[in-house]
């Protein structure tokens, strides 16, 4: 019950790895808040969690376009007005996109860099001065491996997550001594939605399946559970010095 009586918004809550992250933070105790552009998703997450009753949390679905200043101001004043406050938020919402300088059209890095970069910005701009106002909180975006280094043919969405290491760096500068600890997580492949599409562009997806575990220190790709116990440990008090 590390979360109880704290308020966990979640972006990309409707599938993958952000879907993870609720039911953790909601069997931890938490009132999340499932935010996602698919309203039908989020919905569906948030009723997974309303139909357990081993969970002592709950969960709301929240949908918006979180790349969209109006939608990212709009969602973080509701939740406030229903929740009662905002104590963690977790910036998962991503969109995966292929393509070099030179094939990448204007339009896909305007896009990749908006949902991937930007929503962070505009999600933490808007819940900072909740945070604040409440004492304190956490931030934990989610980056990727591609933050660290690149892989070929994803120009956009590796400029995008190295933007995350960033963003999530001058956040913690700026704000640690509000009692705000910013974070992010770099995983490697997980099995979500997004990782399946990725290797079905590939003819052989087994193939590419096998490539994707072999990567890996573990022989395997990683499960979605597996990142959000780490992000639920950064989180909370456990992680009180990151
Ligand atoms: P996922 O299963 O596709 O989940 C992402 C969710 O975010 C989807 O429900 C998506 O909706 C939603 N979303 C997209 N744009 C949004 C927006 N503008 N506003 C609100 N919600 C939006 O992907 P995932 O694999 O869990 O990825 C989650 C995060 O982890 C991403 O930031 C990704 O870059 C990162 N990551 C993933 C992996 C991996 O191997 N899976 C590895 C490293 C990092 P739609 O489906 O409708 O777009």
């Amino acid at each position: 019950m590390q979360f109880k009586s704290k308020v966990v918004l979640i972006t990309g809550g409707g599938s993958g790895i952000g879907k993870a992250c609720c039911q953790i933070f909601a069997e931890r105790g938490a009132s999340v808040a499932v935010i996602d552009i698919d309203a039908k998703k989020a919905k569906s997450s948030a009723n997974e969690i309303s139909d357990r009753n081993d969970i002592k949390g709950t969960a709301q679905a929240f949908p918006a376009d979180v790349s969209l200043l109006n939608d990212a101001k709009r969602i973080v004043d509701n939740i406030q007005d229903v929740l009662g406050g905002v104590d963690t938020l977790v910036n998962c919402a991503g969109i995966q996109r292929y393509g070099t300088a030179v094939s990448t059209s204007e339009d896909t890095w305007d896009e990749v860099i908006r949902v991937n970069l930007k929503s962070m910005f505009l999600m933490s701009k808007y819940v900072l001065p909740k945070m604040i106002q409440r004492g304190g909180g956490s931030i934990v975006n989610v980056g990727s491996v591609q933050s660290l280094g690149a892989v070929a043919d994803s120009l956009a969405y590796v400029t995008s997550k190295h933007g995350v290491l960033g963003l999530t760096r001058s956040i913690a500068i700026d704000h640690g001594r509000e009692n705000i600890r910013a974070t992010c997580v770099c995983p490697g492949a997980i099995d979500t939605p997004m990782l399946r599409w990725s290797i079905s562009r590939e003819g052989d997806s087994e193939k590419v399946l096998e490539i994707c575990k072999k990567a890996h220190a573990l022989g395997r790709i990683g499960q979605p559970n597996e990142v959000a116990k780490l992000i639920a440990f950064l989180a909370s008090e456990e992680g009180s010095f990151l």
